[in-house]
């Protein structure tokens, strides 16, 4: 008899990438010097993996679904509810989320800059203001995010998300009102218009702002909520899937959605996120958290950013620490399956997000494995495994684990 195994999803985020002319014609993947990624493609099965489906230009937030086994078009709800999450807002389900603006507005009410001047700083202090509000009933949670945007969460019985926008998108006109496409939605539009004029009572005398106006700055004297979203109403990972799982990971975003999900969201100090990162600390994280759990999900950020910074020797240098990940993987683990892929393609000739699918090699004890020996973009085309979509990755890999209930008798 067996024993299950444990799985370990591998993800270079944005690592897939094109043929670079800079390279001699080789993706970034192709070109780095990769021993134990190809060891995985050579001892495993390969193909090509579509994060959500063929040519669809991922998110790393809708890609992160798919692949944790959440069918994005279902269960993404707009960008308020993971924006929230991704600045670590306790997001709950039955909260309406949204994307707000700092913004300025003059003495009619106006709006003058919808990013009040870019502000960068005392942010948080004028969200300390707006933080805790209550109304209603409902209660107000706000906090700043880069600049001038922040994200705010409306909590209370009987809430619903169709409400429109009180930003207006537009400059020289005041905020809209907003209003909500049926009765619950109604309730939320009122909370809404109600913070809209409390911000602009609260944030006006506010210190930080009338130090910014003897600076000759525009003060931040509003706040502007748009694209409401409720909380998806998504199971858990252990109740969706049977078994419990951790994120070793460096995308805010992902790791509310790792916290939505009740997954154990693994805090290593050294992941900086940048080409900086220390890619061995995050593989003791791994192999430190499959002790606790049958599945961990991993995923390296600075491919991305390398990509977003059209840098193709850095995005070469990228692969090579993801591959220096998998190595520490490979030696400290037993009885485990790895599966490598990555969330979506950022290639360097273009600096952002792409619809291709990327390479995926799928290793372990028992695999069926084929022909391919290298791992990269076109290699793995050849693969055993064929095309394959993010949602069925995790399948196929508790598969093999002997952790997934049996479909039918
Ligand atoms: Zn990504
Ligand atoms: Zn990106």
């Amino acid at each position: 008899m067996l024993e299950p195994a444990k799985g370990i999803i591998l993800l270079g985020d944005g690592m897939g990438d094109w043929p670079v002319p800079e390279l001699d014609g080789d993706t970034p993947i192709e070109a780095a010097v990769k021993p134990n990624l190809d060891r995985l493609a050579r001892e495993g099965e390969t193909g090509l993996l579509d994060p959500i489906a063929p040519g669809v230009r991922a998110g790393s937030d809708t890609a992160h679904l798919a692949i944790l086994g959440f069918d994005p078009y279902r269960y993404y709800t707009g960008r308020g509810p993971f924006e929230a999450l991704g600045i670590g807002m306790d997001v709950r389900r039955g909260d309406i989320c949204f994307r707000v603006n700092f913004a300025t507005v003059d003495a009619d009410g106006k709006v003058l800059d919808r990013r009040a001047g870019r502000i960068t700083e005392g942010t948080a202090e004028l969200a300390a203001a707006l933080d805790g509000l209550t109304h209603d009933g409902c209660t107000v949670l706000f906090k700043q995010s880069v600049a001038h945007r922040a994200a705010l969460i409306l909590r209370g019985p009987g809430l619903g998300a169709n409400v429109t926008d009180a930003d207006p998108h537009a400059e020289g006109v005041p905020p809209h009102e907003a209003h909500g496409a049926d009765a619950a939605s109604e309730k939320t539009a009122a909370l809404v218009n109600w913070f809209v004029a409390e911000s602009r009572r609260l944030l006006a005398p506010h210190p930080v702002n009338v130090a910014r106006v003897k600076a000759g700055l525009p003060p931040a004297n509003i706040a502007l909520p748009r694209g409401a979203g409720g909380a998806p109403d998504l199971p858990t990972f252990a109740a969706k899937h049977g078994f419990t799982g951790a994120l070793v990971v460096e995308v805010g975003l992902v790791k509310g959605i790792g916290r939505y999900l009740d997954m154990e969201v693994v805090d290593v100090p050294a992941a900086t996120g940048d080409i900086h990162t220390d890619e061995l600390a995050m593989a003791r994280a791994v192999v430190d958290a499959l002790t606790r759990h049958p599945f961990v999900l991993c995923n390296l950020k600075c491919p991305d950013v390398a990509g977003h910074d059209f840098n193709a020797l850095q995005k070469v240098e990228t692969v090579q620490k993801l591959d220096r990940l998998a190595g520490y993987l490979l030696a400290h683990t037993t009885n485990t399956y790895i599966a490598v892929a990555a969330d979506h393609c950022t290639p360097v000739l273009v600096g952002d997000h792409t619809g291709e699918p990327v390479p995926l090699a799928l290793w372990g004890p028992h695999t069926r494995v084929d022909r391919v020996a290298e791992y990269g973009e076109r290699s793995c085309a050849a693969g055993s495994l064929q095309r394959v979509a993010g949602a069925d990755l995790l399948p196929l890999l508790t598969s093999y684990m002997l952790r997934q209930e049996k479909f039918g008798a």
